[in-house]
């Protein structure tokens, strides 16, 4: 059995989802089970609209509500047979008209709380799973659809939901695996319940997540995840376009990365994969032939030190300064406890003897936190900043890698560096505009020869 997860784009449209249609029909001999993501944007769509209602919107969100149903309707005629018109015609007008429902409410209520993200953005999944069933059906693959908020079930933590793993994968064994034997199961990626039944979402991108946790559930040989890419490439295409395909990575090289920005991968996914073992490939759908990356439980040996560039735009460096002269006991705990306090997650780190700076992606709590913290430091904001991080296994015990790095970035002004706490990345800060110079200085030093058993 192998998952083959399909991510927005590679579903966005009729001819995308045939195209799926092909691919998963050259590997029926092993017994794919396959997990859709929202087609196309919908989840951004779906949470615009919801975004137009909370704002009192109520006609702006019902326009956008009618141009969603009305891409789903014109997609899905083109993909399904026609005698399943009226069948489409019901899961269409049972969904939106819930969904209409549910803005109402959030007109009324003035506020966007996070089981309302869940519920909302449930939708674009629940949706392209039951599409992608009809039109596999049509295209003559023998589908059986299973609501994946019937056997992936999580904790409470809505927007953020982390799955209680043995009840998962008890109802993944007992459910999806026998029909799988039969039938090619769709599900919807990104979408699961608590135990008591309320709608999660395991967070952005998450799909990627959810087929690892049935790979992991089903005793999956193989996880797919099958994207727009060629694989995971060594730079960001969105920064600089033109990198080598990554043939070969491990898991903690690859979850570094996904970690750090390439969002070609959820960073969750590798857990499970871990765990049980099982190899992660990334797929291009619209380049099927091509092998992709193949993600492994073993050390990558390559004669190239750095295996891919990460970066992450739009992050925040703040800068707290003790109103001590020199470092009290105590200070590092209590400027923790307010990021703690306002549940922010710190990416990197660097102290010196009386100041620390450090690095958040989520700014929502910051006046908060700013405001905690001026009790015992100064405290500076720097927004639009930029993270890039160097992956490779063994980075930190290279000799010479540091002279590299600063020598490619001779002409970027350097804002923090982090090296050393783990062996697999060296991190830097630079400023948002400086990105993409810093990117391509150090692509040019690392990738002007590569190892060709690792890099295509
Ligand atoms: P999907 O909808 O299939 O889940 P995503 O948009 O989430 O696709 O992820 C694929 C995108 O990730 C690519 O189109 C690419 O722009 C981006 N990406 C960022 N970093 C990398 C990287 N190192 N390698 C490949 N793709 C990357
Ligand atoms: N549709 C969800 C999102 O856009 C999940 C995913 O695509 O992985 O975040
Ligand atoms: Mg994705």
């Amino acid at each position: 059995m192998i998952v083959m997860k399909f991510g927005g784009t590679s579903v966005e449209s009729a001819v995308a989802i045939e195209r799926v249609s092909s691919i998963v029909r050259q590997r029926l001999a092993q017994k794919p089970v396959v997990v859709v993501s929202a087609m196309g944007k919908t989840t951004n769509k779906l949470l615009a609209m919801a975004a137009e209602a909370v704002a009192g919107r109520r006609d702006e969100a019902m326009r956008l509500h009618a141009e969603l149903r009305q891409f789903h309707l014109d997609e899905a005629t083109k993909a399904i047979d026609a005698v399943d018109l009226p069948k489409l015609d019901c899961i269409l007008e049972e969904h939106f008209v819930e969904l209409a429902a549910f803005l109402d409410e959030l007109a009324d209520l003035g506020e966007f709380p996070p089981q309302y993200v869940d519920l909302i953005s449930s939708y674009g999944e629940r949706l392209s799973s039951a599409i992608v069933t009809l039109a596999f059906r049509h295209l003559g693959l023998d589908a059986a659809h299973v609501d994946s908020r019937t056997v992936v079930i999580t904790d409470r933590r809505h927007t953020q939901a982390a799955p209680l793993y043995p009840r998962t994968y008890a109802k993944l064994e007992k459910i999806v695996k026998p029909l799988a034997e039969k039938q090619v199961v769709v599900m919807g990626g990104f979408i699961a319940s608590t135990q008591d039944g309320f709608t999660t979402t395991l967070g952005r991108g998450g799909s990627d997540f959810s087929a690892a946790i049935i790979g992991a559930g089903i005793g999956a040989s193989e996880i797919q995840i099958w994207t727009d890419v060629d694989g995971m490439l060594t730079c960001d295409p969105r920064i600089l376009p033109g990198g080598h395909r990554v043939k070969l990575i491990s898991f903690g090289e690859a979850a570094e990365l996904a970690y750090f920005g390439a969002k070609v991968l959820h960073p969750a996914t590798v857990v499970p994969a871990i765990e049980k073992n099982i190899p992660v490939l990334i797929l291009n759908s619209r380049n099927p032939s091509s092998e992709g990356t193949r993600i492994v439980g073993d050390r990558v040996e390559t004669t190239n030190i750095v295996k891919s560039i990460a970066c992450k735009k739009d992050i925040t460096v703040v800068n707290i300064r003790s109103l001590r002269m020199l470092m009290a006991h105590g200070f590092l705990r209590r400027i923790f406890e307010a990021f703690d306090k306002y549940e922010t997650p710190v990416d990197m780190v660097s102290t010196s003897e009386v100041s620390v700076s450090l690095t958040i992606d989520n700014t929502d709590k910051l006046e908060e936190i700013c405001t905690e913290l001026r009790h015992i430091a100064e405290v500076k904001v720097d927004r639009d900043q930029a993270a890039v991080c160097l992956v490779g296994d063994n980075i930190t015990h290279t000799p010479g890698i540091s002279a590299r790095v600063f020598g490619a970035l001779s002409k970027v002004n350097v804002r923090m560096i982090s090296q050393g706490s783990s062996v697999l990345n060296m991190s830097i800060v630079v400023a948002g505009p400086d990105l993409r110079d810093a990117v391509e200085a150090l692509h040019t030093e690392f990738f002007s020869t590569i190892d060709p058993e690792v890099f295509g």
